[in-house]
């Protein structure tokens, strides 16, 4: 279905053409084996609040399946507002993940493994945090829309400092940071880098860039990414001369004005 693209000068009709991003990176799937080498699977449980402890005031939870009020519990009622014919009723506030082999609880000792797609195993494990974001590639600017952001964006600030009850900002590190940006537009870059943003099986390429807004004020965007936009309706640059609009001939009506149904 054709839209109308509007813009402060021109009004067309185009085609809307949703774009699938393309993988960069293939994502291994990863399980958790347990010491006798079972593939163990993670069960979410539910936990109620019964209270919180004496000691350290941190909650204490219940697992809770309680029988419906209302119905006998080997007879329930199958129009039971309450269970719904379950004949009981899970009261539920919070979630617990247990670790299970063939639903079996188990506790301690997992290990983790890359499948790969032959069928055999490969031992891994978690990322740690980065603290380190590291440019280890510059690029043009005009890459950045080639990159589709699946990975959400940060924004960088320089650190804060408590000098007389005031929060201040570390200056030196924004001088560096402001520089560093000037570099960036005049040369028109982009940085780009791999992060992992929380212990985790994640790791993300980032790409960094500054933002100079005309208001004296500046700043750096992270953007994380995985995956690149790959433009598959690309249009050939118009040459020659210019094209007339297609005139489209509206139907002409022949009804009288509405005041003739009513005389
Ligand atoms: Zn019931």
């Amino acid at each position: 279905m054709p839209i109308q693209f509007i813009t402060p000068k021109i009004n067309v009709e185009v085609l809307r053409r949703p774009i699938n991003p393309e993988r960069l990176v293939k994502r291994p799937k990863i399980i958790m084996k347990d010491s006798e080498g079972r593939e163990v699977k993670t069960m979410m449980r539910a936990k109620v609040l019964t209270g919180h402890s004496e000691q350290d005031g941190k909650p204490i939870y219940r697992h809770l399946i309680s029988l419906c009020p209302q119905c006998e519990p080997a007879n329930p009622n199958k129009n039971c507002p309450i269970c719904k014919g379950r004949g009981v009723t899970e009261l539920f506030t919070n979630f617990e993940k247990v670790l299970t082999v063939d639903g079996e609880e188990i506790s301690g000792g997992i290990s983790y493994w890359i499948q790969h797609e032959d069928g055999t195993d490969e031992q891994t494990n978690k990322f740690p945090r980065s603290d380190v974001l590291k440019v280890q590639m510059e690029m043009p600017r005009s890459k950045l829309h080639e990159f589709y952001f699946d990975g959400g964006w940060d924004e960088l600030e320089s650190p804060i400092k408590k000098k007389k009850g005031e929060k201040v900002h570390n200056k030196y590190v924004e001088q560096q940071l402001y520089k560093e940006a000037e570099r960036y537009v005049v040369e028109g870059i982009i940085g780009a880098g791999k992060f992992v943003k929380s212990e985790s099986f994640r790791e993300w390429f980032f790409v960094c860039f500054p933002t100079i807004l005309d208001n004296g004020k500046f700043g750096w965007l992270i953007g994380y990414t995985t995956c690149k936009i790959e433009q598959t309706h690309l249009m050939d640059v118009p040459i020659g001369k210019e094209v007339e609009e297609e005139q489209k001939i509206p139907a002409k009506s022949y009804l009288p004005d509405l005041k003739a149904l009513a005389s």
